[in-house]
C-alpha cells in the first residue's frame, strides 16, 4: 500500500509540473511573438469612406496607415500579422470576421476612428464584447491612451458586428475623432499615426499583463496593467438612445456630466455595420 500511494503521488507531482511547464510555455509563447498571430483590421475601405457624411478626412485613409504601421511594428516583434486589407478596398464586415476566425492561437484588432456632429468631441474609446477580449482592451486602451494627448472615454463593452461574430479574442479601437480639429490634425501627422500604431502594438504584447485571473498563472514582468474599468453597452437600442437612460452598470459613467457618448458611438456603429 505505502508504495501504491506513493507512486500516486509522484504521478500527482509529475503532473502538476507539466501543468506548470506548460503554463510558463503558453506564457512565454504569448508575451513575446513566437507562434501568436495577430489580424489587424483596418476600418472601412474602398466605397465606404467611414465616418460621417461629409466628414473631410477619410476614414479609411487613417485606418488603413496605422494599421500597416502596426503590421510594421508587430512584425518587428516577431508576431505573425494578417490584415483584413493591406489597399484601399472594400472587403465586407463577414469576410473580416472570417479570416479572423480562419486562425488559432490569434487576436483581432480592429483600428477606426470616431466621427460625430458635435465637433467638440473627443477621445479615445476601447470596445470588446466577450469577457476574454477585456484583458487585451484593457492593455491596449492603457497604452493608446497613455501616448495620446486625447481624452480618456474609456473602455466599453458593445456588440458590434465584427467584435460579436470573432470567436478569438477581438478589440476595436477608436483613435481620436477625425470630426475634432485638434484630434484631426494630430490624426494627421505621420509621427502621430506611428505613436498611436507603437503604443496598440504596446498594448498587443501586454496582454497578459493585466491584473485579473490572468496573472495569476503569468511569471512576473515588472508593470501590471490595471484591469480597466467598462461601459456595458450591449442593451443599448435606439429607443434608449432618445430617453438617454443611464447604464447603471459603469460606476464610471456617473462621473461624467451630460455625455452624448453612447448615441456618438451608437451612430458610427450604425455606419460601420451597415
Ligand atoms: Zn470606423
Amino acid at each position: 500500500m505505502p508504495s501504491h500511494s506513493s507512486r500516486i503521488y509522484s504521478l500527482i507531482a509529475g503532473l502538476l509540473v507539466a501543468l506548470l511547464a506548460h503554463g510558463n510555455c503558453l506564457a512565454a509563447k504569448s508575451s513575446g511573438g513566437g507562434g501568436m498571430t495577430v489580424v489587424i483590421d483596418a476600418g472601412h475601405g474602398g466605397h465606404d469612406r467611414g465616418g460621417i457624411p461629409g466628414q473631410r478626412i477619410a476614414e479609411k485613409d487613417m485606418t488603413l496607415d496605422v494599421a500597416l504601421r502596426l503590421r510594421n511594428a508587430l512584425s518587428a516583434s516577431g508576431y505573425n500579422v494578417v490584415m483584413t486589407r493591406d489597399s484601399d478596398v472594400f472587403v465586407p464586415l463577414g469576410t473580416r470576421v472570417a479570416i479572423a476566425n480562419s486562425y488559432r492561437n490569434a487576436i483581432f484588432v480592429c483600428v477606426h476612428f470616431n466621427a460625430t456632429n458635435r465637433a467638440g468631441a473627443s477621445g479615445i474609446e476601447t470596445y470588446f464584447y466577450s469577457r476574454d477580449s477585456l484583458s487585451l482592451a484593457s492593455a491596449i486602451h492603457h497604452y493608446v491612451t497613455g501616448g495620446a494627448p486625447s481624452g480618456n472615454r474609456h473602455v466599453r463593452r458593445r456588440g458590434y458586428y465584427v467584435l460579436r461574430k470573432t470567436t478569438i479574442p477581438a478589440v476595436l479601437v477608436e483613435c481620436g475623432f477625425l470630426t475634432n480639429p485638434t484630434e484631426a490634425a494630430y490624426i494627421q501627422t505621420a509621427s502621430y499615426r506611428q505613436k498611436l500604431a507603437e503604443e496598440i502594438a504596446a498594448g498587443v504584447s501586454a496582454r497578459n499583463s493585466v491584473g485579473g485571473s490572468l496573472s495569476t498563472t503569468r511569471v512576473a514582468t515588472g508593470e501590471t496593467i490595471p484591469v480597466q474599468p467598462y461601459m456595458d453597452q450591449t442593451k443599448v437600442s435606439s429607443s434608449e438612445r432618445r430617453s438617454k437612460r443611464s447604464h447603471k452598470k459603469s460606476a464610471r459613467k456617473k462621473k461624467k456630466s451630460s455625455k452624448p457618448a453612447s448615441s456618438e458611438a451608437g451612430s458610427s456603429s450604425r455606419n460601420r455595420e451597415s
